[in-house]
């Protein structure tokens, strides 16, 4: 055993959570009391106010639904717990936050860690689904502070998967997915182990898509024999969830929930084809992220050394065909699908306290993180799949004379409007007021190891730093369109890009516009009625394009090109003309 306190390595997952620790130089997950070392991440609340955790709590859940909260790692930093989810309970009824009740788990996972290792334990390694976003992640750590526990890495699941995967072949050089169906929550990741360093290439997933889904579809199923009947609806998920198992082994199963309403019973036999497909297009949603996650990365399926599954769900057969079908290959199953993250957090708890050495974890960013610039634009600062920790800054300026202050939108997207992307926050930078371009605002985004943005804006002229505070904010994103961010993305790409060549013509346009007019009246002597009129022309073409009703970026990208060349001579000679005058004023000629 360890002398110095120990960090954990912690799997709080939606289903089930785990805890472990590296001993002597293994890393091993920890049991309880009853020898099991997989924890329900289940919580009973007793009217009473007391509460239980784990499997009791689960126990519980058929009498008490309301009573017994389950998954609440799909609202873990979610506004009011919002979503397509509707669990059977009220946490608002309850009185508790999603903090709090994972946080209660945490407490619990510490107990069972402290009794097996016999020593207090006040550190830890917690993973989260890659796809977590910075206010998610945050909000995980709290609760982890609040059970005690000082958070030292937020880590992504794949990623501890693939570290539990690799440490055996930590000389080898691969390239390899992970994907992790879980009970509520996919992840495919793809990544390359080279030489002990484990770099992740892409993540992509879906926040709202696991087992507890599959289990909905067969409690739909059910409901829709029995017409819609609410109390077999409440009743019927433990018994569907029981079923979807033993149809991972079996041909066929039936379902029995006897006077689930009081007197009603139902009985039925649900078979293994039929289970396949009602589930299909659930499992066919997750192909288009394999495929973004391949791309990203610039991998191609057959570059692919092995493909690694996790979580609970992979279980299913059809999963495993299916992911065979995408990637060409058969899947790696050579992890314990409920293990291997834990696994994969205790290793990385390892390297931390230094218990595990030559092995490195470099994470990525999953989305791209910019700011608003002039004409709505997305300006993007750290771009997606970028390894993390991370810093990158960029200066900007005032886009009017005296302007006093800049607002700056953090965003967060794949969008190419600032519209499209979800603001993050927001804070406005004082600067001294001065002509158009004097002022230099720098702007900086660092995100930490555990995916965590900071935002630090800087008024170089007066060294004024501002820090925005993202974590509250961001619990106004709404997580649940993250993957359909990155859809939405590829599908307006082209309409998103013409926006953005038009938005940066618009405002070219309207730059030169007032300045060859101005120019025209104050120098007008300078150009020969034949050049005027070239000017005017070109000028009323720019003019004509940008108020038009249908908007063409590419015409009027042309339109400013020509009124650009028309008047580059008139330029130079008021170029010239200025330089005498001041030589002149100068007393120089
Ligand atoms: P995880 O979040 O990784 O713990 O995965 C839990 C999910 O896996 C839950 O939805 C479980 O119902 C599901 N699961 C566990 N074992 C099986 C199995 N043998 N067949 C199908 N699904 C399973």
């Amino acid at each position: 055993m360890t002398t110095t306190s120990p960090i954990l390595g912690i799997d709080l997952g939606t289903t089930n959570s785990l805890v472990g620790v590296v001993d002597s130089g293994f890393p091993i997950l920890l049991a309880d009391e009853q020898g099991q070392r997989l924890t329900p991440s289940a919580v009973n609340f007793a009217a009473d106010g007391s509460l239980i955790v784990g499997a009791a709590a689960l126990r519980k859940r058929a009498l008490e639904p309301r009573r017994t909260v389950t998954s609440v790692k799909r609202l873990i930093g979610r506004r009011g717990g919002e979503g397509d989810w509707q669990p059977p309970y009220s946490l608002r009824e309850l009185g508790v936050s999603p903090i709090e009740v994972s946080a209660e788990i945490l407490k619990r996972l510490k107990a069972i860690a402290e009794r097996a290792l016999e020593q207090s334990v006040s550190r830890a390694v917690i993973t989260v689904p890659a796809y977590f976003n910075d206010a998610q992640r945050n909000a995980t750590k709290q609760a982890g502070e609040l059970a005690g526990l000082t958070v030292e890495r937020i880590v992504s699941e794949p990623t501890a998967a693939a570290l539990a995967y690799g440490l055996d072949k930590l000389g080898e050089r691969q390239k390899i997915a992970v994907y992790d169906l879980g009970g509520g929550t996919f992840d495919i990741s793809v990544l390359e182990m080279r030489e002990g360093v484990f770099q992740v290439l892409s993540t992509a997933g879906d926040t709202q898509l696991g087992g507890d889904d599959i289990d909905r579809a067969i409690v739909n199923w059910l409901a829709e024999g029995a017409s819609g009947n609410s109390a077999l609806e409440s009743q019927a998920t433990p018994a569907a969830e029981a079923a979807k198992k033993r149809l991972s082994s079996e041909e066929s199963t039936r379902i029995e929930l006897p006077f689930f309403d009081g007197t009603s019973s139902l009985s039925v036999e649900l078979t293994r084809a039929e289970f396949e497909k009602l589930i299909r297009p659930l499992v066919e949603r997750t192909r288009a992220h394999c495929l973004r996650a391949l791309s990203d990365a610039g991998v191609k399926p057959e570059e692919l050394d092995a493909v690694i599954l996790v979580g609970g769900s992979t279980r299913i057969p059809l999963v495993r065909r299916y992911v065979a079908e995408i990637f060409g290959r058969e899947p790696d199953i050579s992890q314990n699908p409920d293990e291997a993250v834990a696994l994969g957090a205790v290793i990385q708890a390892g390297i931390l306290s230094g218990s595990l050495k030559n092995v490195l974890l470099l994470d990525v960013t999953p989305l791209s993180l910019g700011i608003e610039t002039f004409g709505g634009l997305m300006n993007t600062i750290i771009p997606r799949n970028t390894t993390i920790p991370c810093k990158a800054g960029e200066m900007f300026t005032n886009a009017v004379a005296n302007q006093q202050d800049m607002l700056i939108r953090v965003l967060q997207g794949e969008r190419e409007l600032a519209k499209d992307n979800w603001e993050l926050g927001r804070v406005i930078v004082p600067f001294p007021p001065g002509p158009k371009g004097s002022a230099r605002v720098g702007v900086q985004f660092a995100i930490d190891a555990n995916g965590i943005l900071q935002v630090l804006a800087r008024d170089t002229a007066t060294n004024t730093d501002t820090v925005l505070e993202i974590q509250n904010t961001a619990v106004d994103v709404d997580d649940e369109r993250v993957e359909q961010m990155i859809a939405e993305s590829v599908e307006h790409a082209f309409e998103d890009m013409n926006e953005r060549v038009w938005t940066e013509a618009k405002l070219k346009a309207e730059e030169l516009l007032p300045a060859v007019d101005a120019a025209l009246t104050q120098f007008g002597d300078a150009v020969s009625d034949d050049e005027r009129r070239v000017i005017e022309s070109a000028a009323a073409s720019v003019r004509a394009l940008l108020h038009a009703t249908e908007h063409d970026a590419k015409a009027l990208k042309t339109a400013n090109a020509a009124l650009d060349d028309a008047t580059q001579e008139l330029a130079v000679r008021l170029v010239e003309r200025a330089m005498e005058e001041s030589l002149v004023r100068r007393g120089l000629v």
